[in-house]
């Protein structure tokens, strides 16, 4: 197995799009592996197959629509409003298990491709409550992928403990914080760039830019 070499959970997003570039910066050989589960909008894949063009990757898309079977919600079905989770209810974008599979399927095919390192952009910081997203969890399923497979593979998550502001500052310190802030898609609109403004998606993603533009610009001065 290949120790210098890595597959990234991608899926076109500012998370993944910043652990790309770590994962570039890293490791001499990166590919991509974006998973389509028929989400609301198509867009997703089209930005993740231009973005792993775009900085020569492979990229490898994966047929997961299985999942709208297994679990209608607001990312797969265009009757679900996107809404946030209240009083403490699951934001209605939750697929049950969804890491737990794209993971798995993740390090499946980093076998197949000979890579010992797996990097996902989970955060437990702006944890909302996707319970598979924790450290504790991706800790837990690396063991048991190394069992199931009998291998030693290492799942790297290098925006755990960062919050949103802190991960545009990675993205900057990886020099790819136009890129990122231009060209990935984060919106639950599907629009690139600073998006639509209105989602929980884009205003998630604007806090953590006004912040870190904010602490930028006072470091500067
Ligand atoms: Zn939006």
């Amino acid at each position: 197995m290949k120790k210098n070499k890595a597959v990234v959970v991608f899926s076109g997003g500012q998370d993944s799009t910043t652990c790309l570039f770590w994962a570039l910066d890293k490791y001499e050989e990166v590919e991509a592996v974006t998973f389509d589960y028929n989400q609301r909008h198509n867009e997703e894949i089209e930005v993740a197959k231009e973005i792993a063009n775009d900085l020569n990757i492979k990229h490898h898309v994966l047929d997961m629509s299985l999942l709208s079977q297994l679990a209608p919600n607001a990312l797969t079905r265009d009757d679900i409003a996107v809404k946030d989770g209240e009083d403490g209810d699951l934001p209605s974008t939750f697929v049950p298990g969804r890491n737990l599979l794209f993971l798995s399927f993740a390090t499946i095919l980093a076998k197949q491709v000979d890579a010992k390192h797996v990097i996902t952009g989970v955060c437990e910081t702006d944890f909302s409550g996707y319970p598979d997203c924790r450290d504790v969890f991706i800790k837990s399923l690396n063991v048991t992928l190394n069992l199931s497979m009998d291998d030693q593979f290492v799942v790297h998550t290098p925006l755990m403990w960062l919050d949103k502001a802190q991960t545009w500052e990675l993205a900057d310190d990886l020099n790819a914080f136009d890129y990122v802030r231009e060209y990935t898609l984060t919106c639950y609109n599907g629009v690139r760039g600073d998006g639509c403004g209105e989602c929980p998606a884009c205003k998630l993603r604007r806090n953590g830019l006004e912040t870190y533009l904010k602490q930028r610009a006072e470091v500067t001065e």
